[in-house]
């Protein structure tokens, strides 16, 4: 009876040609009744605007499960019905808690975060888990998250803060840090930039402008999270101006996220830009192999107080996981997630090899399109030799290196096995293959040079840019 008036309320959202169930079964066809039935099943509707879906779903556990493993595939389906749609969040909402009930009944909230009504109030993006005790911290994050704590510390001292970096870095996670430190005596507003872009429209079209420079003039500290989707037109656009200059002026703190750098940002005016760039500009790289194990670390841990005893994962399969899962922490934590699932779910900690099954998609993810020949050609053209005399049988030392490298990342990139490699390497023995690789890791070791090239031609074929060599 409770959902029932639930998915009224949900429905009376603005829902526009839009039918959440039509999603829904198209889910179980694609992705059959089992995954269906344990977990697609538990996500909700709750809007649509832009170009994304806020859905919602019960746990943490649940959201991180379908993010990790079916997020494209759901995405796909959303598109193949509405195309215009490029993203999806998730809000976590346990039904057992009542918590859609608060959301659509509560209309003040006692705590220090500002919202504009109804709208807002779906849309507290400060996440209580998100904090600095939790943020890991390494090379590739070490600036981004001092500046943070800085400003946390102490307000306007580096006005605005521009944090930037690629996707699954920690941005948001740090935004929401800062958010969390300082709503304990400030006026905080967290907010995406698709979100303000929204607001700003509806309020136009209710004739309500008053109330939205009101709402966000008044805020002692502005986040504003992914400003590169920030693409409205000239009267967004002077609007934002206004209030970022009036906050600024206040003595306000603002704090921006976004994929690029300030001069990158290609659809946002020129004195904007100019003022993103006017306080401190810091980004955010990839993890390298320290600071993901140490996340790794770190999330066991975490989990470890949620199930002790499925927690406790292998040495080697988390070695696995820190030297494989490269390309964002968001993948990094999504692999710890499904591995601890998998012994809750199986009651067994998953050994290397059931590791490698688990995490099959996340791993192809990284080998995306890496063949043997596209290695070899992409090396053959690094040291300027040809194809046939990398495969020859020739021992001249400018072709042994060479012959050695391609051999080593062919290993290191793909899932082939040592014989399954000496074949594509004209038939070479699997021992001349493991020699190959001891070769080239012992050299990596002594000359940094040689772990430069090696990673110039990892970075080459995993991003198949042929041409940029
Ligand atoms: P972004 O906003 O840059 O796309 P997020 O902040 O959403 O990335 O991070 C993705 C996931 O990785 C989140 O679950 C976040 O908590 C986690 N995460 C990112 N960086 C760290 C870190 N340094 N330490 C711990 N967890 C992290
Ligand atoms: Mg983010």
């Amino acid at each position: 009876m409770k959902n029932n008036i639930i998915n009224q309320n949900l429905n009376n959202l603005e829902i526009k040609n839009f039918d959440w169930n039509l999603i829904q079964s198209e889910m179980k066809n694609r992705l059959g009744v089992d995954i269906f039935e344990s977990w697609l099943k538990k996500i909700d509707f709750i809007e649509e605007h832009h170009n994304y879906l806020l859905l919602s779903v019960p746990t943490r556990f649940i959201r991180d499960w379908i993010t990790s493993r079916y997020l494209d595939q759901i995405l796909q389906i959303i598109k193949s019905y509405k195309k215009d749609v490029t993203r999806v969040e998730f809000k976590i909402i346990d039904k057992t808690k009542n918590e859609y009930q608060n959301i659509f009944e509560k209309t003040k909230d006692n705590e220090n975060i500002s919202f504009i009504k109804d709208s807002y109030l779906l849309y507290n993006r400060i996440d209580p888990n998100k904090r600095f005790d939790n943020f890991v911290t390494g090379k590739s994050n070490k600036l981004a998250h001092q500046a943070s704590l800085k400003v946390s510390e102490k307000i306007s001292y580096y006005n605005p803060l521009f944090i930037y970096g690629g996707v699954g870095m920690g941005k948001t996670h740090l935004l929401n840090s800062i958010g969390l430190e300082l709503k304990k005596d400030k006026k905080v507003m967290f907010i995406s930039a698709e979100r303000f872009m929204y607001q700003f429209v509806k309020s136009i079209k209710a004739n309500d402008m008053v109330k939205f420079k009101e709402y966000f003039r008044n805020t002692d500290v502005l986040l504003i999270d992914d400003i590169q989707f920030m693409n409205g037109k000239e009267a967004m656009q002077e609007e934002f101006f206004h209030t970022f200059n009036a906050l600024i002026e206040k003595g306000s703190q603002i704090i921006i996220s976004a994929d690029r750098p300030p001069n990158r940002l290609s659809r946002i005016q020129e004195r904007i830009k100019s003022r993103f760039s006017g306080g401190l500009v810091v980004d955010i790289q990839k993890p390298d192999i320290d600071l993901r194990k140490k996340i790794v670390e770190k999330k066991l841990e975490e989990l470890c107080s949620l199930y002790p005893e499925q927690s406790k994962i292998s040495q080697d399969v988390q070695n696995f996981i820190s030297s494989e899962i490269i390309t964002s922490i968001r993948e990094l934590v999504g692999a710890i997630n499904r591995i601890v699932s998998f012994s809750r779910i199986y009651n067994k900690t998953p050994s290397l090899s059931e590791t490698k099954v688990i995490l099959k998609d996340l791993l192809n993810l990284n080998e995306n399109n890496v063949t043997i020949d596209l290695i070899q050609t992409l090396v053959c053209k690094f040291f300027k030799i040809s194809k046939n005399e990398m495969l020859s049988s020739r021992r001249s030392r400018y072709l042994v290196r060479p012959r050695q490298t391609a051999i080593y990342l062919t290993k290191i990139l793909t899932s082939k096995s040592l014989p399954e490699i000496g074949r594509e390497f004209s038939n070479r023995d699997h021992t001349t293959i493991i020699h190959s690789v001891k070769t080239i890791e012992k050299l990596k070791e002594k000359n940094p040079e040689v772990t430069e090239n090696i990673n110039k031609l990892k970075n080459q074929i995993l991003y198949n840019k042929e041409n940029e060599i």
